[in-house]
């Protein structure tokens, strides 16, 4: 056996300020008499990493007064002249992307390999992919002079901070809207970044507002009468507050909101394959993945070999400091999440399943939680049911197609769903049937800027990315 040696990765690419204003009408502004400050952590040794600002009401009032002003001369903007500001914003987000991932694993707990190749990259071929649009509006297939809506308030959790804020604002502007943003108040680094980045791009002052705090900030935000389209990411049970709020007020509203979903693995599948897909779907990022794969469904005949796989392959993660370009598991975001995880995973010893990790030692400080898997679940279990967020697996078993989808559309959630086999007419024939919005075939957590995402029933309603994702934010 050969140990892993140390490969931190330097934080010494990002420089922290020890606080930080509100990004208004294209600066940093201290919040008014209403508003506040906090403090943002790393949650993986829970040492303080700046002051944030906490808007209250009178920043938004000017945040959204600052949107609307930079909202005539942007919309009529051409295009292409939109697009040279995307474009521009992409390159600065490809050029200092090992900073931002530094930062992002900062202030996440995400592993740095996972920043470095999937975040970052991904949030630069987003506004690469929106800046191409900008100038073929009318080819989108949304009329002849597709208008933009006006001011966008969006809202955005933390499990994914940059690459959310990419998937709300590319769109956005692309399509001539302003915005103003606020990111969870756990993770609010990247998105303050990225206003330095709008400065740099020398994007005019007010389309790009972004401010900080906690959910009431939140909701004063989608609750403001200047707001003319809300989009948010994050709780189903959040997602159903603003929903009710916004009814009746004429504002358009697109929701991404929770999941459940079922990776179902026949027979016949690649087994080796499909349990790193396993893996992939459910170890990915702590499993703080709303699409993550965290019912597993194996096929009766195929579990022996399918269990014994992902248990060896499963003692192989590494779990520990972020910033390590080996580690496989980073950290539980915030000590709240780690909670919602424990009280989750001790209902699912309690009600019966067996519950199993691999030797995993974690580290004294900071919030963690070993990755670990509940066999012998049933459909009743809360574990079964409720999306737990986290690094925690539950194994059902099924034996023909028919019941496989039964159980995997028992949920009320309709995010995404895997399938590993290896006929072709089986995925398509299993795909027809589930009633998610992205399913995965013989892969899993795949995303695309071309490829629209999305849920059905209790994960929302609207579509981000690809073509689709114009439609949201044009009249
Ligand atoms: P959350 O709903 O608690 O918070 C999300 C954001 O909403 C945060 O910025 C928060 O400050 C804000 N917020 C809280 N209360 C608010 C209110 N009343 N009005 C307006 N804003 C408010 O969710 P979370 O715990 O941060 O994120 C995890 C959830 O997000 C999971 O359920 C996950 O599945 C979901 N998620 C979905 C997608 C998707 O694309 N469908 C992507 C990522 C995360």
């Amino acid at each position: 056996m050969f140990e892993y040696a140390p490969a931190p990765e330097s934080r010494s690419v990002v420089d922290i300020a020890p606080s930080y204003g509100l990004f208004i009408n294209g600066t940093f502004e201290a919040p008014g008499s209403t508003g506040g400050v906090f403090k943002t952590v790393n949650p993986a040794t829970e040492e303080v990493l700046a002051e944030v600002s906490a808007a209250g009401p009178e920043d938004v009032d000017r945040a959204v007064a600052a949107a609307r002003s930079a909202f005539g001369p942007w919309s009529a903007l051409p295009g292409a002249e939109r697009a040279k500001y995307l474009f521009r914003i992409a390159r600065i987000i490809q050029e200092r992307s090992r900073e931002l991932a530094v930062l992002e694993s900062l202030d996440n707990g995400k592993p740095i390999k996972e920043s470095r190749d999937v975040d970052l990259p991904l949030v630069a071929a987003h506004f690469f992919y929106y800046a191409g649009w900008a100038d073929k509006l009318e080819y989108a297939g949304f009329g002849e002079n597709p208008r933009p809506i006006g001011v966008a308030a969006q809202v955005i959790p933390w499990n994914f901070p940059l690459l959310m804020l990419a998937w709300k604002i590319a769109p956005a502007l692309a399509t001539g809207n302003t915005v103003v943003l606020k990111p969870a108040e756990t993770t609010p680094l990247s998105a303050l970044f990225f206003a330095d980045i709008c400065r740099q791009a020398d994007l005019p002052p007010g389309v790009v507002n972004i401010i900080t705090g906690a959910g009431e900030t939140g909701r004063t935000l989608v609750e403001h009468p200047g707001v003319d389209k809300v989009a948010f990411t994050g709780s189903t049970e959040v997602g159903r507050q603003i929903a009710r709020s916004v009814a009746g007020t004429g504002k358009r509203l697109t929701l991404e909101l929770g999941g459940k979903a079922a990776n179902i693995v026949f027979d016949d599948a690649p087994i080796d394959q499909a349990v790193e897909g396993i893996v992939n779907g459910i170890f990915f990022n702590q499993g703080h993945v709303c699409c993550a794969g965290s019912r597993l469904l194996v096929q009766e005949s195929a579990y022996d070999e399918v269990m014994e796989s992902l248990k060896r392959r499963m003692a192989t993660l590494r779990l520990g400091d972020p910033l390590d370009k080996n580690t496989d598991i980073g950290a539980i975001n915030s000590a709240e999440q780690l909670e919602r995880i424990r009280v989750l995973t001790d209902a699912g010893s309690q009600e019966g399943p067996e519950r199993w990790s691999p030797p995993c030692e974690l580290p004294a400080q900071g919030f963690w939680f070993a990755p670990t898997i509940f066999t012998g679940v049933t459909q009743a279990h809360r574990i079964a049911r409720e999306e737990i967020f986290g690094p925690v697996l539950s194994v059902l078993t099924f034996r023909t197609p028919a019941e496989a989808i039964e159980k995997a559309n028992n949920t009320p959630y309709g995010l995404s769903a895997g399938i590993w086999s290896e006929k072709g007419s089986l995925i398509l024939a299993v795909a027809d049937k589930l009633r998610a919005g992205v399913i995965w075939a013989n892969t899993f957590n795949k995303f695309d800027p071309t490829s629209p995402f999305g849920g059905y029933k209790e994960s929302g309603y609207g579509r981000e990315g690809g073509r689709h994702g114009l439609e949201a934010y044009l009249g």
